[in-house]
């Protein structure tokens, strides 16, 4: 009989290109995979509906395709401190593997576990696989961590890319006696079938945008590498065009491995005929960099998870107007973009880049909410919600983060008239004005009788003064 080791999976919901249970399944064709729904996570405060919605379909994907190799997936719920070395020592693993988190959360409950196992005399190991480059790999001439982009993306890009890792073709199942043991220990709930995100406490009717599980996800990488990649440079800033991946959810999950993602990225690259295309590929994996980025600041620096990192922003009088903050979460400010925007995330969990980066530069700098307001409502909202990538988004727009660029400010504005010239995006959103002429419509400059018959609210602020005010306040943050 082989000897057993046991795979944790955490944001790696997949057997494909997945190279800490590569690594594991190379020593024993005995791995168990398993999965624990963490109640320090689960009962949070930043969990969106669409988000678990999504994450109980990769489960559900995942326990089939152990299934299809004749292996065993075991669902856990409880604390994974207590949970995973419990488990392991009850089916007698000789060891446990998973693949690391950047998170600080996941860094210390990983020491945790570790210890746990140690003082049962399990082996532990855990494997990068998130990264095309793991935390430490890339840094300065001096041996420091990136905080600046650039150079960071410079480096980055120098270096080879890993292949993905090879998908395994067969396991071993749990004997009964095993399951048996399992079923024993004190504190452990092994759950028979997936719950839904109902019955975990999430209900999300309105159905997923991005469907989960791993076939879906390399779906959607074959269909844009195949095309809309070669026009993304320029596609990807229009939020009524379905002009990007659709990846961020597989991504944030690991439904699918960054390895495979970069080849096929690769390839379209040699398949491309025109200067442009090349250019539009680089910008997509330019995409691939920023996330990689903010992973490595978020290890290097975890204090970004609770605040600002440049000085300016520290402490800063931010006015927090409740009643703004609500107008703004439920698109009802009275400039459309923005409203069109938050409507979305409502709708379906998803908002497009262009989007999300007017709505915070909004929030922050016209309605001067603290972004750490708009940061927790989008975790608790987006299907693809990432802390390394959703608080580095939050802290470049509004200037606090790592880039040490000048004071950027968007104007709602002009942005719809760039990027969304015919009022598609506004009108698939906001149907109360819809039949608005296109001017009016991006403008957001409605005729008091055009707001009484659409019943769409005037502007909740003087955008102009508010935008002064913020500079007056930021001016004088930057002197003291
Ligand atoms: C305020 C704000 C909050 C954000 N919050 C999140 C978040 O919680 N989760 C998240 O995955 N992305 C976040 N982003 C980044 C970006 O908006 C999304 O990754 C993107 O819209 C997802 O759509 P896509 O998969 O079609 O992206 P594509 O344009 O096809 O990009 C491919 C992949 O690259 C990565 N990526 C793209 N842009 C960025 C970026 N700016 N930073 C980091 N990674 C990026 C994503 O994994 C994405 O799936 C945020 C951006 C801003 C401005």
């Amino acid at each position: 009989m082989a000897e057993l080791h046991l795979f944790w999976h955490r944001n790696d919901l997949r057997i494909s290109d997945n190279g800490g249970l590569a690594a594991t399944i190379a020593r024993s064709p005995q791995t168990v995979g398993v999965f624990c729904l963490d109640p320090a996570i689960l009962d949070g405060d930043e969990v969106a509906p669409a988000r678990v919605a999504y994450l109980v379909g990769c489960l559900a994907a995942l326990r089939e395709d152990y299934r299809r190799l004749g292996g065993e997936f075991l669902l856990l719920r409880g604390d994974p401190r207590h949970v995973i070395p419990a488990v392991a020592e009850a089916l007698g693993a000789i060891a446990v593997a998973w693949n690391w988190d950047v998170e600080p959360y996941s860094r210390s409950r990983d020491r945790a576990v570790l210890e746990g196992l140690t003082a049962r005399g399990i082996g532990g190991a855990g494997h990068w696989d998130r990264l095309l480059h793991e935390p430490g790999s890339v840094m300065t001439g001096k041996g420091d961590p990136y905080t600046v982009y650039g150079p960071f993306r410079k480096n980055w890009d120098s270096r080879p890319k890993a292949a993905p890792a090879p998908t395994p073709t067969a396991l071993q199942p749990l004997s009964a006696d095993q399951r048996g043991a399992i079923a024993a220990i004190e504190g452990v709930t092994i759950l028979e079938n997936i719950p839904t995100a109902r019955e975990l406490g999430y209900p999300w009717a309105n159905g997923l945008i991005l469907e989960p599980g791993t076939a879906a996800a390399r779906d959607r990488l074959d269909q844009f590498c195949d095309r809309a990649i070669e026009a993304y440079g320029e596609a990807r800033n229009f939020p009524a065009q379905p002009g990007t991946s659709g990846l961020s959810a597989a991504l944030k999950f690991g439904a699918i491995g960054i390895r495979e993602i970069w080849q096929r990225s690769q390839e379209a690259r040699d398949r491309a005929r025109s200067d442009e295309a090349i250019a539009s590929i680089t910008t997509w994996q330019q995409e691939l960099t920023w996330r990689e980025f903010y992973q490595h600041v978020l290890y290097f620096f975890p204090e970004l998870a609770d605040g600002p990192y440049r000085e300016p922003l520290k402490n800063f009088p931010w006015e927090n107007n409740e009643r703004h903050f609500e107008a703004w979460c439920n698109g009802q400010t009275g400039f459309p973009i923005v409203d069109a925007a938050m409507r979305q995330l409502n709708e379906t969990g998803w908002m497009h880049n262009r989007c999300r980066m007017i709505v915070a530069s909004f929030l922050t700098k016209n309605l001067i909410i603290d972004w750490r307001w708009g940061e927790r409502y989008f975790m608790q909202n987006l299907i693809d919600g990432d802390l390394a990538a959703n608080n580095g988004g939050w802290q470049w727009s509004a200037s606090s983060g790592m880039d040490p660029k000048p004071l950027r400010i968007f104007n709602p504005a002009r942005q719809a008239q760039q990027f969304d010239p015919d009022g598609d995006y506004i009108r698939q959103w906001l149907p109360e004005v819809r039949s608005l002429d296109t001017g009016t419509l991006l403008s957001g400059e409605l005729a008091p009788f055009e707001q009484r018959s659409s019943g769409y609210p005037a502007p909740i602020v003087d955008r102009k003064a508010q935008q002064e005010r913020f500079k007056l306040l930021y001016k004088a943050q930057k002197g003291q």
